[in-house]
């Protein structure tokens, strides 16, 4: 039996463990892809407090290491069920193996949210990405486009202009929500073309991407990319944990600042939290305040 198992193994639900672990509570925490969460993919991350500038695996990497010298337990498995019984809760997992636990603190995050557009599905591996870190190399001397205007946009784009012959930031404003200095970063480079209040509205080609179509102040035009990186933010990824805690209409968990649940012994943090502020400054806070409650809930 566990005192807090922790669901999700990126900033917030890593922060949790270490300071589970530091009050002296038996922590397990579980991942169902890789620990480090969405940071893991973002090619450099230079608003971490004390980090001046780190790759986000290596960010990701750093938490793990440290939730794991604390003393914390990990799993790699995918959570389906987490089911209330007496004091505690079963956490269940897709591949049949189950775990006991005290308090549970979901901070399962958020995964990509998608265009929507016919075809998306289908292409997705074929041309249409979701991780300019992961799948960007494969786009070398190539035409691609990034879609979005936040800074997982601005620094795909300006990680792809290093491998690719032309970048296409495609925006549906005319301006970007992202850091200025990314912003400034890449109209310094030569092969990065903005298309502002521009909407993607069809995907082109046979098995694999060969162009967008696009309209850009009512006029609709193709631009010949081989590679379209979706960066549109992120969607809340607990739908399965509907029965037990409150979502609200898109999804996120309601929870106070305190990162309570209306359910007692359920406890909230990170992006999957409804919350102004998603960084990941304000995950690892959130970490610390979930895990602090369920100590004084424990005790
Ligand atoms: P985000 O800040 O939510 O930006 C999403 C962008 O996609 C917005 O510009 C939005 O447009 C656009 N968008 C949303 N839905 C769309 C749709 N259906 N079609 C076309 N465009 C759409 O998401 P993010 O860039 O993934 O960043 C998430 C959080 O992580 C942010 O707080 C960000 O600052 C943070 N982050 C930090 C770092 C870092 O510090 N190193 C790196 C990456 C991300 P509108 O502007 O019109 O709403």
């Amino acid at each position: 039996m566990y005192d807090i198992i922790i669901i999700g193994g990126g900033p917030a639900g890593l922060t949790s463990a270490v300071y589970a672990c530091r009050a002296g509570k038996k922590t397990l925490v579980i991942e169902k892809n890789g620990f480090g969460g969405q940071i893991a993919w973002s090619p450099r991350v230079e608003n971490f407090p004390t980090v001046i500038s780190a790759t986000g695996a290596e960010l990701g990497d750093a938490i793990l290491n440290q939730a794991m010298e604390q003393g914390a337990e990990v799993e790699l498995e995918e959570v389906s069920e987490i089911v209330k019984n007496g004091g505690g809760f079963t956490v269940k997992c897709t591949g049949g193996a189950a775990f006991e636990g005290r308090a549970v603190i979901i901070a399962a995050g958020a995964k990509p949210r998608t265009l929507g557009l016919a075809r998306e599905d289908e292409l997705t591996g074929s041309g249409v990405c979701f991780c300019a870190v992961c799948d960007g190399a494969f786009y070398k001397g190539c035409d691609v486009a990034v879609n979005g205007g936040g800074n997982s946009a601005l620094q795909d784009a300006l990680l792809l202009s290093e491998k690719c012959s032309k970048v296409y930031l495609i925006h549906r404003r005319s301006g970007f929500r992202g850091e200025e200095k990314l912003v400034e970063a890449l109209k310094a480079k030569d092969n990065v073309e903005f298309v502002m209040n521009a909407s993607i509205t069809a995907l082109l080609g046979g098995s694999s991407l060969s162009g967008i179509e696009i309209e850009q102040n009512g006029e609709k035009k193709v631009l010949s990319v081989s590679g379209l990186f979706v960066a549109i933010g992120h969607a809340p990824d607990i739908k399965a944990f509907e029965g037990l805690i409150k979502l609200d209409e898109a999804g996120y968990a309601d929870s106070g600042e305190n990162c309570l649940t209306a359910t007692e012994g359920v406890f909230v943090a990170g992006d999957c939290r409804r919350k102004t502020v998603r960084q990941v400054t304000t995950a690892c806070a959130d970490g610390a305040t979930a895990a602090l409650a369920a100590c004084s809930y424990l005790n």
